[in-house]
């Protein structure tokens, strides 16, 4: 894999770098202090600095292609937000390129347009049906106007598309220093270098991080994340569960969930997670009209105190139905204990997740790494290859690139 950090002015002056980042964000969290928003700025800052001009690739939500999208979808999808949100942040204009209404992808026009300044950006690429088709064509045509490509998108790096995959045919590509962080970061647990990786291990790529090792798993469902239990079970001491997740621990162990959240089809390969002394179930919930909403106070106290002797911490997805205020309290009494806990190295991500813990905390201690992956921070934990980062790694022989 080859990093951006690794350039300099020599190498970047004058050339157009395509710079793949994640804004897939709702409306609702789009502001300048947004996590994702703000993760990329050091990348565009540095291509910047060093004479480079930006051209910036991203999708937003999921354009219903069947169907012709519509004016509302357009409306609703669109990027254009963003570029004076990133260009009151970085203090320079920031030109957004829109597709218009043209079915298809006119990369000689967007070549005319980006003669002049500096930072661009482009329209949502799942306008086009090639992006999320990994289409070579499209990949090709992004590639057009560009001289290298560099992808800053870790969160979207387990998506087979486009601008994250194919592109690299045709591109040299380069890790972002935002993806480079991340990796560096998941190194304390993971190792993807590991060339000993064989698919049949049950542990691919997991390192043995400082003890004890506490992974804290919630979120609306246990199917998203039993790749990380099967992946760390006889390396991780403990698993505290909550959210929907946990629901359907106590439903397979034959406890009354009522309404609550849960998942049923997952309910047999919760049953054999069972017997394993490291999964902890809550003791008590909070519920509300027949559901479970949040993990209840005796349960706080008991994974507080484990959480306090971590010294390596994993945390993905709340413990309750954080949309609702009361039932935020054991969420935020998790991410309470992180912060207080300065001797262990935590990792922290997903989009609610993460959100917690800046709802505590604006600014958290270097000890502390807020990941922007969610689905692809649990792939990567699975120990699955990201198509993302794999491209990166494999693309020393490609007779296309220029
Ligand atoms: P993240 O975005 O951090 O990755 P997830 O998307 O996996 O987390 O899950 C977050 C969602 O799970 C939230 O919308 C939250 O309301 C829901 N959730 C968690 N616990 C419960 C529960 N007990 N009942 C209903 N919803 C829950
Ligand atoms: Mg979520």
């Amino acid at each position: 894999m080859k990093f951006l950090s690794s350039l300099n002015r020599k190498d970047l002056q004058n050339k157009t770098c395509l710079l793949r980042v994640d804004f897939n964000i709702k409306d609702s969290e789009l502001d300048k202090n947004n996590l994702r928003i703000r993760a990329v700025l050091p990348t565009i800052k540095f291509l910047i600095d060093n004479g480079a001009k930006v051209v910036i690739l991203s999708h937003r939500g999921r354009p219903d292609k069947k169907c012709q999208i519509s004016n509302i979808e357009r409306q609703k999808l669109t990027l254009k937000p963003f570029a004076e949100i990133l260009s009151s942040l970085l203090k320079k204009p920031v030109h957004f390129i829109d597709f218009k209404k043209e079915k298809k992808f006119d990369a000689a026009q967007i070549s005319k347009t980006i003669t002049r300044d500096s930072i661009f950006l482009l329209e949502n690429l799942r306008f086009f049906d090639g992006e999320e088709k990994n289409d070579k064509n499209f990949a090709k045509q992004l590639a057009s106007f560009g001289d290298f490509y560099v992808n800053d998108a870790f969160s979207v790096s387990h998506r087979k598309n486009a601008s994250v995959v194919a592109i690299t045919e045709f591109l040299s590509s380069y890790a972002g220093l935002l993806l480079e962080k991340e990796i560096k970061n998941f190194s304390s647990v993971m190792n993807p270098f590991d060339k000993t990786q064989d698919s049949r291990r049950v542990y691919r790529g997991v390192k043995n991080p400082k003890k004890p090792l506490v992974i804290i798993l919630g979120g609306a469902k246990i199917s998203d994340k039993i790749g990380v239990i099967k992946n760390f079970f006889k390396i991780a001491d403990y698993f505290l569960i909550g959210g929907g997740m946990a629901n359907t621990f106590l439903a397979a162990q034959g406890l009354p969930v009522g309404d609550s959240l849960f998942e049923k089809k997952a309910m047999p390969v919760a049953r054999k997670f069972l017997k394993f002394k490291s999964i902890i179930l809550p003791v008590d919930t909070a519920v509300y009209k027949k559901q479970i909403l949040d993990i209840g106070p005796e349960t706080i106290e008991k994974y507080s105190k484990i959480i306090k002797n971590a010294r390596t911490i994993i945390w993905n997805g709340p413990m309750g139905y954080i949309e609702d205020k009361k039932f935020r309290k054991g969420s935020e009494a998790i991410a309470k204990a992180i912060i207080n806990n300065k001797k262990a190295f935590s990792i922290i991500g997903g989009g609610e997740t993460t959100s917690i813990v800046s709802g505590i905390k604006c600014q958290v201690s270097g000890n502390i790494f807020i990941s922007t992956g969610g689905g692809a921070m649990l792939e990567y934990l699975a120990g699955k290859k990201l198509p993302g980062i794999e491209a990166l790694n494999n693309i020393t022989n490609c007779k296309n690139k220029r």
